[in-house]
Parts: structure tokens; C-alpha cells; sequence
């Protein structure tokens, strides 16, 4: 920005913050600010056919509008969100809401034949909730983010009856002839791209806007054009060059690739803990190899307690509950069943809801009898079952000192972490069926 000779009024939102928390203390009420979000267009410069509207097509796994929505949703200052859909929509919009990672109250109206009057509509709505300001903002532009909305805020706040956040043209500028030759070169000192969201006290805009549909007036592009043509001061705040608007085919797969590259991984880990009683017998199940000893584990499976804990561990990285959820003791079936069984089940949960194991790990905690001469056949078992290779499975064994029940010989303890990399959120956020 510098070198323009402009100064934004309101560079941080520091200032905002930290007068809300001194409101706050000071039990004064906080700032509310009413959102409309204009998802009305058909945006056939992206290519429409089958694809649909850009606003519902997938950027990162999620659709664009539910990237847009979240960041308000987010936001402490928002008030009531008002969406305005086309009315051929309606599912397209249901399914990407059921993508939002937050959740928001939210408003649902039909656009009109211009953006202009979407907005109208939208306004309309958003004023029978008695919000005072309006923040008016395109569905497309995804990748606006906090820093920009506490500015608008602070800036609406500060008595700004309408503001815009916008970015210096950066290119120079050519004007042409209708012959594709260059007429002229346009100065581009204190020229700034508009951006959204465009904010206003609602009462001001909501009038002008009615004006201007009432004037006959319909092809608006943008809300502080309304403004300006109404007479109201437009004031503007520093934009973010990250708040592009999707508009291109191109613009949806660079959007892809910058949030997959942003993408946090989804790495899990479960813990899971059992214990079994020692009792006469002739021998031992751990990790589905049977050692003999002179006593055996009691339990209504073959009470193998080193699988039972990693199949809770497996259970944990996705919130699927315990092994007695799946399989209740009181269940005549798995009298006796190999506990393999049981892992086999949590590993699938885990793959279903697009899991990928990545490690399997269990301490044994026993006096006797020896794991050492068994460990390599335990590691074998675990990889065979889970499906994935021998490094990834981990056995370890100690006493406990003669200490407590274990020193005792009366049980023997199994700990178990399982970490698990998620890649397909949908199944996760859509299925709850644990
Ligand atoms: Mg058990």
C-alpha cells in the first residue's frame, strides 16, 4: 500500500479486541453485525454445464460456500446470517450446510434476477432481525478471514456509515481502442480494487437499495456502488489479497490446491487399557498366539486382553466407543471367540470412516509367562490382521515388580495406542451414527 498516499483508516483489529474485552468487563453490550450472503449467481464464466454454481462446487474437500459461511460462523461479531440461494438450489445449499465444520443460525431467501436485487432480498431479511449494521459478502470469495472482518468492525463501530475493504491495482493499467490497441495508460495512483464484505449501517443501505429498485435501477455490481449513487461516504479498509473472488474454472483449482496444501493432517491417536483375571488352566492367548503356562485367562472370549486393548485404541481415534459397545459380554456368540475378531471389526470401523492405520502399539504388563520368545508372532498376527506392515506393529512386555495384582500372578494388563491418519473428513462429519 505504500507510495499510494493513502492511508487505511483501520489497520488492526488489535484495537477492536481489545475494546470489546474492556466492554466486555464493563458488562456493556457487544458488537453485533448483521451478514448477508449473496449466493444467488449461475457464474457461467466458470463454467457452468454440469458442474453446477461455483458457490457449491468442492475447494479442500468441502464446498466453497461452506468454507465462506464457516469464517462468519466463527467470528465472534457476527450476528444473524442471512443467505440468499437461487431457488433451483435449495438441495445443493442444504447438502453443502450439512459441510460446515461450526454451526450458525441462519436465514434462507430466494434471490432475484440481478445481483442487485438478491442483495435487496437478502436485506430485507436480515433487517426483520433489528441488526444495526450489515456486512454484504460474495459466497465466492472463500479466503477472507478474521484480521479483515475485525477491521470492517472497527471501522463500522468508529461511525463509518459504509465501507469497503479494498487492495491497490498492482498491474498497470492499459486502456484500449476497439481495435485491441492501446489507447492509453491509465495513472494508477488512487486505484483500488473492491472487495467483499461491504458494510453499512442497515438502515442506510436497506433505504438506498430500496430507492434504487424503486428508481428502476437493477444492474448494480456491487453494494458501495448503491451507496455512492445514494450519496452516502465510502469509506475504504485495507482488503487482503487472499480474498480473491472465484470467478474462472482456474480460479476453483488454484483455490483447491492452496487449501490441500494448507490442509492440517488429520492424525488420531487411542489409548485403550484391559485387564484379565489369572485362574488354573494351561495356558495363555496374547495377541492370538497361545503360550502355554500353567494358568489361563478368564473372560467370556478367549479373554486374549492385549487385542481387546487395541481394539479400544482403534475405537478411540474416531469416537466409535469400546469394545463392549460391539461386542456386549452378555452376547452367547462370542463365548470363546478369538479376539482377532474383535480388532478386525474396530479396524474396519476405522478404514470405513476413511481411516488409515499407521501404528499399533501394546504393552503387556505380566510376571509370566515370557513374551520375548512370542513377540515376533504377535507383530506378525497384529500386521495380518490391522493390514499393514511389521514395523508398524509394536509389542512390548514388562513385569511389574511383583507389585500389586499383576506382581500377585493374579491377572495380567495390556496398555495400547493406535494412531490413525484420516483423510476423508465427509464420512466424518456426516456420519454419527456412534
Ligand atoms: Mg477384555
Amino acid at each position: 500500500m505504500a507510495g499510494h498516499g493513502m492511508t487505511f483508516a483501520v489497520h488492526h483489529g488489535e484495537y477492536w479486541r481489545m475494546r470489546d474485552h474492556i466492554q466486555k468487563m464493563q458488562g456493556e453490550e457487544q458488537f453485533s453485525c448483521g451478514v448477508v450472503i449473496v449466493a444467488a449467481g449461475r457464474g457461467e464464466r466458470a463454467g457452468q454445464s454440469a458442474e453446477g454454481p461455483k458457490q457449491y462446487r468442492t475447494i479442500g474437500d468441502r464446498p466453497v460456500i461452506a468454507h465462506t459461511l464457516d469464517t462468519f460462523a466463527t467470528w465472534p461479531g457476527a450476528g444473524p446470517v442471512v443467505v440468499v440461494i437461487h431457488p433451483d438450489d435449495e438441495e445443493l445449499f442444504a447438502a453443502a450446510r450439512k459441510r460446515m465444520a461450526g454451526t450458525v443460525e441462519l436465514t434462507v431467501v430466494h434471490g432475484g434476477a440481478t445481483r442487485q436485487l438478491s442483495v435487496l432480498a437478502g436485506l430485507e431479511a436480515v433487517a426483520a432481525t433489528g441488526t444495526e449494521y450489515v456486512m454484504i459478502h460474495d459466497a465466492v470469495r472463500p479466503f477472507f478471514d478474521h484480521a479483515l472482518l475485525d477491521r470492517c468492525g472497527a471501522a463500522l463501530r468508529d461511525g463509518a456509515e459504509a465501507l469497503l475493504p479494498a487492495i491497490a491495482v498492482a498491474d498497470t493499467l492499459k486502456r484500449t481502442t476497439t481495435a485491441g490497441f492501446v489507447a492509453e495508460t491509465v495513472p494508477r495512483t488512487d486505484l483500488y480494487a473492491a472487495q467483499t464484505p461491504q458494510c453499512f449501517r442497515l438502515e442506510s443501505i436497506l433505504s438506498a437499495h430500496r430507492q434504487a429498485a424503486a428508481s428502476g435501477k437493477s444492474d448494480f455490481t456491487d453494494d458501495a456502488s448503491i451507496a455512492e449513487w445514494a450519496g452516502i461516504p465510502v469509506l475504504l479498509v485495507e482488503g487482503s489479497v487472499d480474498n480473491f473472488k472465484l470467478t474462472l474454472r482456474r480460479d476453483l483449482s488454484m483455490a483447491d490446491e492452496k487449501l490441500t496444501r494448507m490442509a492440517i493432517p488429520d492424525v488420531r491417536t487411542g489409548n485403550g487399557y484391559d485387564v484379565h483375571q489369572l485362574v488354573d488352566g494351561d495356558g495363555v492367548t496374547l495377541c492370538g498366539v497361545f503360550i502355554p503356562h500353567d494358568r489361563k485367562l478368564s473372560g467370556h472370549s478367549d479373554a486374549d486382553v492385549a487385542l481387546h486393548a487395541l481394539t479400544d485404541a482403534l475405537l478411540a481415534t474416531c469416537g466409535a466407543g469400546d469394545i463392549g459397545d460391539h461386542f456386549p459380554p452378555s452376547d452367547p456368540q462370542w463365548k470363546g471367540a478369538p479376539s482377532r475378531i474383535f480388532l478386525e471389526h474396530a479396524a474396519q470401523i476405522v478404514r470405513e470412516r476413511g481411516g488409515t492405520i499407521t501404528n499399533a502399539d501394546i504393552s503387556l504388563i505380566a510376571e509370566a509367562p515370557k513374551v520375548g520368545p512370542h513377540r515376533q508372532q504377535m507383530r506378525e498376527n497384529l500386521a495380518a490382521i490391522l493390514g499393514v506392515s511389521l514395523d508398524r506393529c509394536s509389542i512390548k512386555a514388562t513385569t511389574n515388580e511383583k507389585l500389586g495384582f499383576v506382581g500377585r500372578n493374579e491377572g495380567i494388563a495390556a496398555i495400547a495406542t493406535a494412531t490413525v491418519v484420516y483423510t476423508s473428513r465427509s464420512k466424518l462429519d456426516v456420519d454419527d451414527r456412534y
